[in-house]
């Protein structure tokens, strides 16, 4: 999916195969996937951290939010707030685009459409950068909206130049990205470093979004090791808007993915 998020120039991807399960997965924004060996070599503080409040059993189908949170909005209106866009779920129409993107006053580092969220997204965006500089933790906004047409030229260079399976690896397909939507956005810390790669997700930026962003309306998407139900490696820098009382709903029963608080059947490939 990431290549909803990036440059072309930034990235370069790896193919993983899921132990045992013959699945193929990619960083949903990751220029470079982290390898097996940094998986293995992160997975003692990063896995014990990410998966705070995720038993085992939280990987299996989980109830709806319907025990303890009304169904307030579409799953399949791509202008809904819980929207759920993955391998098995693409948008419709493919080529959506929100109506309301806006540049947010917050730290960006994208460029052109990258800068821009949808007007919901974009005021939480910044009530979240807000609360987390005020406890000193800088932030910026590293990619934001991705456009079809956008989506369209990177998946089919990808395409041209190693094949669909490879592709499929390396870029989101087109009408697949959540970036598309204006609900989702990357973000850094503005110094670079770590950017996009797997040490991100100790750098204070995604470590204060972790602990913080559902209080904004955010959840960190990929989490770590949920990959085969979001289809995605751990991200700890792209962040979906699914608004406050989800996220909290979220964070309070334990529940790492989207899929599994909607009920929704997991998506680790295409069909
Ligand atoms: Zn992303």
């Amino acid at each position: 999916m990431c290549y909803e998020c990036g440059p072309a120039t930034r990235r370069s991807f790896a193919r993983f195969l899921a132990a045992g399960a013959g699945l193929t997965v990619l960083a949903a924004c990751t220029p470079a996937a982290p390898s097996p060996a940094a998986v293995t070599a992160s997975a003692g503080p990063t896995a014990e951290t990410a998966t705070v409040g995720q038993s085992p059993e939280a990987q299996s189908p989980t109830p709806s939010p319907s025990a303890t949170l009304a169904r307030q909005f579409s799953l399949d209106d791509p202008a809904s707030q819980w929207v759920i866009v993955n391998k098995h779920r693409p948008l419709a129409p493919a080529d959506y685009a929100p109506a309301d993107l806006v540049r947010p006053a917050v730290a960006i580092s994208a460029a052109g459409e990258a800068a821009l969220l949808n007007s919901t997204t974009a005021a939480a965006a910044e009530a979240l950068f807000a609360a987390a500089a005020r406890d000193g933790v800088a932030m910026v906004l590293a990619s934001g909206y991705r456009s079809y047409g956008t989506q369209v030229t990177t998946y089919n260079g990808y395409v041209a130049a190693r094949g669909q399976a490879d592709a499929d690896t390396a870029s989101a397909r087109p009408g697949h990205s959540e970036h598309q939507t204006g609900w989702a956005f990357d973000i850094g810390d503005g110094g670079g470093a770590c950017s996009f790669e797997p040490c991100f997700a100790d750098q204070p930026a995604a470590t204060w979004a972790k602990a913080n962003a559902y209080r904004y309306g955010f959840v960190v998407r990929y989490p770590w090791m949920l990959h085969p139900i979001t289809g995605y490696y751990y991200e700890p820098w792209h962040l979906r808007f699914v608004g406050v009382e989800a996220a909290t709903d979220m964070a309070k029963r334990g529940i790492g993915t989207l899929e599994e608080y909607f009920g929704l059947e997991a998506a680790p490939a295409y069909p």
